[in-house]
């Protein structure tokens, strides 16, 4: 780990005037991990646990505003979390473990970084002699032809298959959240379909903060009324384990009639996937296996498997249809 320079900021203000070349640092849990790799090198680092932005609260519209520094925890078990958006605790309660959660904070869920084994360990070689592109542009990619098991399915580019970690932001995806960010031009407000970027041909620009921006909250809409929300997650091991492939829901159904849907699915894109193929495929139709199904192929039609991840092409479409059906149910 290379030295740095350590500033602890009492405001957000303060934060922001600090930042010039250095990363915000909350819980840690992924920059530090990534510091003792030197795969991050801050000339600095600007804590920000002190910034007043650790409450969540309802808003006049009947949404609810999450400060970016709620811990994973503290949201999780949120009452109005859990009674009016069952999909966003669920989801943070499958991921990581409970001593992770109780660190991890909501603006740095956001920002959580691939696990591919190329981009965090140097050592792990370099398959077909490349490198990493997220981590070091221009390089190439050793998943395509290394290890590439967990790598992503939709959303790749010939620079890059990673897959984006967060559980949390599957269900923000479902949810249709909006972020909220004060930088050196002012506040944003950013649509969560448009904060995460699929590779292309620039892997490392992973998300749409510019240089010295600082999340602050993350709101969520009013909650549909009369819908139901489920976050379903498959993976290795039962628990402190990454998706293989994961699916959010929230749904109405009326009449037996699906009235309302939105899909969103982790484990198998380069971000969190939102399925507006697969929402389209339930509206109006029966509440049923065989619409499930259909929906299921509809999210998963453009999906580009790579040697060893090919499994996941049919795990997230079964994936897809027992969320609904549970979300449906
Ligand atoms: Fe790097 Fe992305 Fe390739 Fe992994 S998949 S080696 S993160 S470029």
């Amino acid at each position: 780990m290379q030295t740095f320079q350590y500033t602890k900021a009492a405001s957000i203000d303060k934060a922001l005037g600090a930042a010039s070349g250095a990363k915000f640092i909350a819980g840690g849990t992924t920059l530090v991990d990534l510091m003792k790799l030197s795969v991050e090198k801050p000339s600095g680092l600007v804590d920000i646990n002190l910034l007043p932005l650790d409450k969540v609260e309802t808003l006049p519209n009947g949404g609810l505003r999450i400060g970016a520094m709620v811990r994973n925890s503290d949201l999780a078990w949120n009452a109005e979390v859990q009674k009016n958006y069952a999909v966003l605790s669920q989801a943070l309660l499958s991921g990581a473990s409970p001593q992770l959660r109780n660190m991890a904070t909501t603006g740095g869920n956001l920002l959580q970084r691939t696990r591919c084994v190329y981009f965090r360990e140097p050592s792990a070689g370099t398959p077909g002699g490349y490198g990493c592109n997220k981590r070091t542009p221009g390089s190439g990619c050793a998943a395509m032809e290394g290890f590439n098991r967990m790598h992503a399915v939709l959303g790749t580019s010939d620079k890059c298959i990673a897959t984006h970690p967060s559980d949390m932001c599957v269900a923000m995806a479902a949810l249709e959240a909006t972020i909220q960010t004060e930088g050196p031009k002012g506040k944003r407000t950013i649509a969560f379909a448009d904060f995460h970027k699929v590779p292309g041909d620039t892997p490392h620009l992973e998300n749409a903060l510019e240089p010295g921006e600082l999340v602050t909250y993350v709101d969520l809409p009013k909650p549909v009324e009369g819908a139901k929300s489920v976050y379903l997650k498959l993976r290795d091991r039962a628990s402190y384990e990454f998706a293989l492939a994961s699916c959010a829901v929230v749904a109405k159904v009326e009449g037996g009639r699906i009235r309302y849907a939105r899909v969103a699915m982790g484990g198998v894109g380069t971000k969190p996937w939102r399925s507006h193929e697969a929402e389209a495929a339930l509206m109006g139709k029966a509440a049923n296996a065989e619409t499930f199904r259909h929906a299921a192929e509809a999210a998963l039609k453009d999906a580009k498997p790579h040697g060893e991840n090919a499994f996941k092409v049919e795990l997230a479409k079964r994936c897809v249809v027992r969320t609904l059906k549970m979300a449906t149910a």
